[in-house]
Order: C-alpha cells, then structure tokens, then sequence
C-alpha cells in the first residue's frame, strides 16, 4: 500500500485479521463488487505473522474474474511448491536470500512474457525497469547496470547447493523439521504460537511475550544474543508478541539449542512464567 502511495498507483486494501490466512472468496467478492481494479497484490507467506496464504486457490479466482496477480514469493520461493504453469500469475517475486541460502541483495521475477511485454514504457522509474532490462539482457546479456557480482556468485553457489541438497522438496522437508522442533520445544516451556498450526508456514514463528513482570522484550533479545541466537521483534499491532525464523542452513539440533537459550535467558532475567495472558 506504501509502495503503490508512493508510485502513485490507486489502490484499495482488503483487511485480514493478522492471525487468518487470506480468503480466496473474499478476495472474488472485492473484485465482483469492484470492476475497476486490475490487479491483485497477494503476499505468499506472510513474513510479519508467519501464515501461509492459499495462493492457488487465490490465483484461481483472480484468473477467473479476468483480473491480474502479482505475487511477493519473498519468504516462501524455494522452499513452499510454487508451480506458475498450474496457477495463472503475471509475476512472482523472489530474491538471493531466504529460502535459497544465498546472501541478500538481489530480486528477480519470474514473469508472464506477455504481461513483460505490455509493461514495456510504463515503468515509473528507468532503474526499477524490468522491461527494459529484459530487452537489454536479451540483446547484450549483460545487466544495464553493474551487477551485485558478489550476490550472483553466491547465489550461483547456494542453487548448486539446493540442488544437491535434494531440491524443494528437501527443503521444505528440513524448515517442517525445525519448525515442528521449534514449537514442540517451546510449548514445552509454555509458549503458545500466535498462528494456529493449520494456517503456519514453516519459515517464521511467531510467540505470544510472556506474561511475567520481569519479561522486556530488549534485554531478552540481547542475552539470547550472547548465546548466539538472533531473535527478531514481533510485528503485531495489538499483541506482544516475537518472532523466531527457522529457515537458513540451520537443523533441528540449532532449534533445539535456540530453545535452551531462549530458556536460560528469560530464566536469567527472572521470568518464571512463560505463557502469554
Ligand atoms: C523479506 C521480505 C521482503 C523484503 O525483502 P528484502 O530482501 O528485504 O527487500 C518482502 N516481502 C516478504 C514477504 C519478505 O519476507
């Protein structure tokens, strides 16, 4: 919304209470109730809460109401099955880090050619020109700018690694398996998840803050530091919540020991209690 604001691009939203995944048939009512919008802007997985959106069923009603789908792979590419051919999309945006294991820096999109080719002369901005820089690969196989080399040379190297590692599906079998033994661990000490298991993705884990007086979300975050973990804050807006990703070249036994330091940490600062209110 922030980003179409500054394109200066109209835009309606479609409000989804943070802890429910988006709703295919609401989502077709909006569009049967509202001829003028062309396109739908659909997050995959959800990274602020960690749901995963039902992107097929979405995509489904999109193409059925004629209407255009853009979708923010971000959290998701790599690891969750995304088959373009099956579901009708006009793009889908990735990048060199999250579930590739590459380092950050570098987006792609994965495009409808037809879709490219009628975005040609509409960008707003010649850097962000996708278009343009289709046209100028194909003709010279260079970027139009200086390319990130360090980026694509490790992204090259993260992609061989996928592949031997076993691809998608190894992928999504390894983040299930931290996931599962991040959760299992945690509701051991008390913690409840702010997602039901039914709409959570395996990529990021939200928790309710515990309910206990000496809880502070900054000292918690900075002695879990010290022992090697890195936490990152909730992102809710009514709820006290903090996140724990479980994607990266990580394994089980690194969740297991996140959860021991997490454990000893609050345990230090003298939380006793760790459910939420
Ligand atoms: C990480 C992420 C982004 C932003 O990616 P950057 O690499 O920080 O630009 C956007 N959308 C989702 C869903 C994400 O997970």
């Amino acid at each position: 919304m922030r980003i179409l604001g500054y394109l200066g691009r109209a835009n309606v939203v479609l409000d989804i209470p943070e802890d429910q995944a988006a709703d295919p048939g609401r989502i077709e009512a909006a569009l049967l109730a509202d001829k003028a919008i062309t396109h739908v802007a659909q997050v995959h997985c959800e990274t602020g809460t960690g749901i995963l959106n039902p992107l097929p069923e979405i995509a489904t009603v999109v193409a059925a109401q004629g209407r255009r789908l853009i979708v923010d792979a971000m959290s998701s590419f790599g690891a969750i099955p995304i088959d373009v051919q099956a579901m009708p999309m006009d793009a889908l945006v990735a990048a060199s880090g999250k579930c590739l294991e590459g380092v950050p820096g570098m987006g792609f999109v994965i495009a409808r050619r037809n879709a490219l080719e009628a975005a040609g002369k509409q960008c707003h901005s010649l850097a962000m020109d996708l278009h343009d820089q289709w046209l100028y690969m194909q003709k010279t196989g260079q970027w139009r700018f200086t390319p990130p080399t360090h980026v694509v040379a490790a992204l090259r190297a993260a992609i061989d690694q996928y592949q031997a590692d076993g691809g998608q599906p190894a992928r999504l079998a390894r983040y299930a398996e931290n996931c599962a033994t991040l959760v299992s661990g945690m509701r051991r000490l008390g913690f409840a998840t702010f997602l039901d298991d039914a709409v959570q993705a395996p990529i990021i884990i939200t928790f309710h803050a515990p309910d206990d007086p000496a809880y502070d979300f900054p000292e918690f975050y900075r002695h879990v530091r010290e022992k090697g973990f890195v936490l990152y804050p909730g992102k809710l807006t009514t709820v006290d919540t903090f996140r724990v990703g479980c994607i990266g070249a990580i394994r089980p036994d690194a969740m297991r020991r996140a959860v021991g330091a997490i454990e000893e940490a609050l345990r230090g600062m003298g939380v006793q209690n760790f459910a939420p209110a």
